[in-house]
């Protein structure tokens, strides 16, 4: 791919033609591709869906060709803004959502090639069940892997909540989920990627074949032979889960750049993701704490035996999340997917998912009920679930809370509808977790605001959701909301952990990498983007929530 390891040779591909672009009255039944889960609502002068790589490029041309900018839209899951357009070309990928083709990969892996409109759950389900609806059109290599695959138990270990993103989209914002405690964010479990710049060219990259110089330099080589050169961020990046920003490390694989860059340097039409083996045991397990200082303790305890102990999520529901969900048991009954039986006396509770051996499983569960006891829980009333309709169970529980929240805002917003929820999304170091978590109550609680906190705690990154009732709480919030962020960054962490900074965060940036870090940043966009076309308003902005 490339004559020197740091510099990258995208290559031309034979033209097509351009899908037709909606415009005008025709935009008018697709109002729902200028919004995203954020709820903010865009503008766009042009729609299209290309099918292809080569399409895309074509887009990308003729988008050029008439002044306009490019907006990149997947499954418009996002709760950062990144795929609600500013005007220009709004460019869907819905068409690209083929998986293509499976090989075996290094140690005991599968590859999985897929087009970067295919959703994460047909993905996740496909390496589960080895089902694949284009398993039919495959290569005889794919075959073979695919034989494999059904032989052993594997997973494709990224887990954001919201199992309908795209492949393309979970990769272009870095996503994570509850068992990124245990096996990482996205980025690892990508092999190579296919990516349109924004010169219609085609870059090909593969981990392992290109990488920053030792002093950071890496290189696009220009259609006239020239090199446009760049440099990665000198900026250190967080100890912490982070998606905010532009990867950086000295020496660092080029392919990571792109990684989580939010659809500002190129279009991601084609990954190529790594399925590992599975655990051959799983069970998930509820804790119910008095305090919230005793489930702290045993988030560190279970924290020290993670390996022992087959740890793959470690999720906390505050006080103020199982009284919400009490609420919701007494307004809607059995339908609320809140058991009955929550224990009266629990303040606090703990999920716990464990994957392991089988011939452990049974060990595990006695090691566990042992840290529980000895950290003065009662492991009679804890929750285990191993059959699947258990499990399903306990996952109904889980997401009653995020439901409830959601509904309490939209009830706020009737009222209010300049009103939103103002969800945080930080990661401190291990050090911090209790310093971060008495910041949270303290602030919040002295200013007399409703809020609900739960999330990953194995990650030191709990979710706090303030739930305004009025505009003047909403911008007392929003004045909380940053300084949480600033003090974030001061214990080296992430304000911006697993959602992205999109059009909502973007000045978060500066309080995390400072001016200069801001200013590396788009001179790394500009060596892939010089016009500056690609993703206006993303990531560079200095919006704030
Ligand atoms: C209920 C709910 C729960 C969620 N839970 C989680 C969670 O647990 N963890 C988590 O990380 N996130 C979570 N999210 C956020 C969201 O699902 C993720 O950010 C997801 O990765 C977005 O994927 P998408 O396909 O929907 O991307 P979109 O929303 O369409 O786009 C997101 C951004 O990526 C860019 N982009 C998308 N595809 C490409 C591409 N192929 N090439 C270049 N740029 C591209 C877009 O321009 C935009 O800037 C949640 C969202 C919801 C609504």
């Amino acid at each position: 791919m490339s004559t020197s390891s740091h510099i990258l040779n995208p290559r031309p591909l034979p033209a097509v033609a351009a899908p037709r672009f909606l415009e005008g009255a025709d935009l008018g039944e697709y109002a729902k591709y200028l919004t995203d889960e954020s709820r903010q609502s865009g503008q766009a002068a042009a729609l299209a869906f290309p099918g292809s790589t080569a399409e895309v490029c074509a887009t990308v041309l003729a988008a050029r060709a008439r002044g306009w900018s490019i907006t990149v839209s997947n499954a418009r899951t996002g709760i950062a803004a990144g795929a609600v357009p500013t005007g220009g070309l709004l460019l869907s990928l819905e068409r690209l959502h083929g998986i293509r083709a499976l090989r075996l990969g290094p140690a005991t892996s599968i590859l999985v090639h897929c087009e970067a409109g295919v959703s994460l759950a047909e993905v996740q389900k496909g390496v589960r069940t080895g089902v694949f609806a284009d398993s039919g059109t495959w290569d005889p290599d794919s075959a073979a892997a695919l034989a494999t695959l059904r032989q052993g138990r594997y997973v494709y270990p990224p887990d954001p909540t919201e199992t309908s993103a795209a492949i393309g989209g979970t990769i272009a914002c870095n996503a994570s989920g509850a068992h990124s405690f245990r096996y990482g964010p996205t980025r690892p479990y990508v092999d190579a990627l296919t990516v349109v710049l924004m010169d219609g060219r085609v870059l090909d990259l593969q981990r392992g074949q290109a990488q920053a110089a030792p002093d950071g330099r890496f290189g696009i080589r220009q259609a006239d032979g020239q090199v446009s050169w760049g440099r990665i961020p000198s900026y250190v990046w967080p100890r912490t889960k982070n998606a905010g920003g532009y990867y950086a490390e000295p020496g660092m694989d080029l392919l990571d750049l792109l990684i989580g860059s939010e659809g500002t340097l190129g279009i991601i039409t084609e990954a190529v993701v790594r399925a590992i083996p599975a655990p051959e045991a799983s069970c998930a397990v509820m804790t119910f704490w008095p305090t919230e200082s005793a489930a702290l303790r045993f988030t560190r305890a279970v924290r020290e035996q993670r390996q022992e102990l087959g740890l793959e999520a470690v999720e906390y529901f505050g006080p103020d999340a199982l009284r919400l969900l009490r609420q919701r048991r007494a307004q809607l009954g059995a339908v609320s997917g809140v058991p009955e039986c929550l224990p009266a006396t629990a303040d606090c509770a703990i999920y716990l998912d464990i994957g392991t051996d089988s011939a452990r499983l049974a060990p595990v569960l006695e090691q566990l009920i042992a840290v529980v006891s000895a950290q003065g829980g009662d492991p009679e009333s804890c929750w285990s679930a191993m059959a699947d309709d258990e499990r399903e169970r306990l996952r109904i529980f889980r997401h009653a809370l995020p439901e409830t929240v959601n509904a309490r805002i939209a009830e706020i917003r009737r009222r209010h509808p300049t009103v939103t929820k103002l969800g945080t999304d930080m990661a401190v170091p291990d050090d911090g977790l209790e310093q971060v978590l008495a910041m949270y109550r303290s602030h919040l609680d002295q200013a007399g605001l409703p809020y609900v906190v739960f999330g990953h705690i194995g990650d030191n990154h709990l979710h706090v959701n303030i739930l305004p009732e009025d505009p003047q709480q909403y911008a007392l919030g929003k004045r909380i909301y940053r300084q949480f962020a600033e003090a974030v960054v001061a214990m080296g962490g992430s304000p911006a952990a697993e959602h992205g900074i999109g059009k909502l965060k973007t000045a978060f940036l500066e309080i995390l990498y400072g001016a200069a870090g801001v200013r590396q940043m788009r001179a790394v966009k500009a060596v892939f983007d010089p016009d500056s076309r690609l993703g206006a308003g993303t990531l560079f902005d200095g919006g704030q929530p």
